[in-house]
């Protein structure tokens, strides 16, 4: 079993499926959640009870300038495309992870990307973080790990070949709470159920069960 990860945690599914699988992986987890505005308060509450029930070490950092292109129109008037992209979301989240894993003397920085999320965003495919992983060795070397021949730092990105039901089933298998994760990108009491992360979680959730009774009723039959 490796020493230490840290794992970038939203509180959202995916996020605890490498949660999971990191707790299964190395002998140490901490888990790395970032607060900015647009990130559901509902998404932050289920971080921390998740990490609070399973005594997992909480490491909470606030990134108030990280805005959607959406909220920063509405405040400055200049940026001309009102969606719900974060410019530069996963550069400046690994980047401030480097910083906790060079702090802490950790190797390895955990990642709940999905094979979809990389077809969504430039800054999520696997070329990206290796390209990344190369670059943040190059600004640790001699000072990483506190030594000149420390450990090289490592992006392991557990989900990146898997679909979302893929993803759902190896929660299962790990014995993740998903039930308990937040998917849904508003901020109410409950999940909306309209938006495309509640149906896509649905439907991935949904054919996990399926299966599961499928097998169950060859098994039984
Ligand atoms: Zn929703």
């Amino acid at each position: 079993m490796s020493p230490a990860a840290i794992v970038l945690y939203s509180g959202g599914k995916d996020s605890t499926v490498a949660l999971w699988w990191a707790r299964r992986t190395f002998r140490e987890v901490t888990a790395l959640s970032f607060c900015y505005p647009s990130r559901p308060k509902a998404e932050q509450l289920t971080a921390n009870a998740i990490c609070r029930e399973a005594s997992i070490p909480q490491i909470e950092v606030e990134l108030p300038f990280l805005k959607t292109l959406r909220d920063l129109r509405e405040e400055t008037h200049v940026y001309g495309r009102a969606d719900a992209y974060v410019p530069a979301r996963n550069l400046v989240f690994y980047a401030a992870a480097t910083f906790y894993a060079d702090a802490y003397q950790c190797s390895t920085l955990v990642g709940g990307h999905l094979r979809s999320d990389g077809n969504a965003y430039s800054d999520a495919t696997p070329e990206f973080f290796l390209e990344l992983q190369q670059l943040l060795r190059t600004g640790l070397r001699g000072s990483f790990a506190g030594a000149a021949s420390g450990p090289a730092l490592t992006i392991e990105l557990p989900l990146i070949s898997l679909s979302d039901q893929q993803a759902v089933a190896l929660g299962r298998s790990l014995g993740a709470p998903l039930e308990h994760t937040w998917s849904c990108w508003e901020d109410a009491a409950r999940p909306c159920e309209q938006c495309k992360a509640c149906q896509d979680r649905q439907s991935a959730m949904g054919a996990v069960q399926a299966q599961a009774v499928h097998r169950k009723s060859v098994e039984g039959g």
